[in-house]
């Protein structure tokens, strides 16, 4: 649906970040613009070929034959299996925007893709609940919101699947990750989430977060919903970087 609000404040594109028409015509019909131009949309790089079969990563070239990452060969994880859009370095300034910037209005492109990509294979997985990672109370206040969450609930639309943005919440103001190796990571993530709920009821669940990188704050997650009696958790991100 066309809205007045989106004249006020047009979308953007998730590559160029210009504006994108807010709507076009159709059959003598104003409908809503599209979600990205046309043009924009081959400069982004989509996870396809031969995956990790752990935490979904491309592997490279030398890796073809292998099942699983480098990194999945030296770390047990915790999570089931992982899916991501795209290759980090070509999305890099899209996802910082989206983080930072305030362009919420992404998500909708995002879920898009991920739907088309993964949306049956999901389905079949028996995924019953999206969990976006949560994000320290103070912080998000800061921030005016939670982009794991923007994308979690713009999926669940896509996929029409539940999202539950309460059952978990963050309970320490982690150090940023990227001051950490992997291991000041997992450290820094010990009890930093806390099921806040009696009983979960879903046994299949799906984690979304925006970047995958070592994994660690999904294992974690994934980890207070194995010990609260959920049988597999699945993530979804919208990037993942090469093998290390
Ligand atoms: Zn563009
Ligand atoms: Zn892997």
């Amino acid at each position: 649906m066309f809205k007045a609000v989106d004249l006020i404040y047009p979308r953007r594109c998730p590559v160029c970040d210009g504006i994108i028409a807010p709507f076009r015509f159709k059959e003598g019909h104003i409908i809503t613009g599209d979600l990205i131009h046309g043009q924009c949309l081959p400069k982004i790089k989509r996870v396809k070929g031969s995956v990790c079969l752990k935490c979904g990563k491309p592997l490279k070239r030398e890796e073809q034959d292998e099942e699983y990452c480098v990194d999945c060969k030296k770390y047990r994880h915790v999570f089931e299996r992982g899916f991501s859009l795209f290759v980090y370095r070509s999305v890099a300034g899209s996802i910082y925007r989206f983080k930072y910037l305030g362009r919420q209005e992404y998500a909708e492109f995002y879920a898009r893709v991920a739907a088309k990509s993964y949306g049956k294979r999901l389905k079949k997985l028996g995924i019953e609940a999206i969990i976006p990672v949560p994000m320290y109370a103070g912080k998000e206040r800061k921030r005016g919101y939670n982009q794991a969450q923007v994308l979690a609930k713009a999926l669940s639309k896509e996929l029409g699947i539940e999202c539950y943005d309460n059952v978990i919440k963050r309970v320490v103001n982690t150090r940023p990750m990227k001051e950490l190796d992997a291991i000041g990571r997992r450290n820094n993530l010990k009890k930093a989430f806390n099921i806040a709920q009696n009983d979960v009821k879903f046994k299949c669940i799906l984690i979304i977060d925006d970047i995958y990188t070592t994994g660690s704050t999904i294992d974690e997650i994934a980890h207070e919903f194995l010990m609260a009696g959920v049988e597999k958790a699945y993530f979804l991100t919208l990037a993942i970087g090469q093998t290390t």
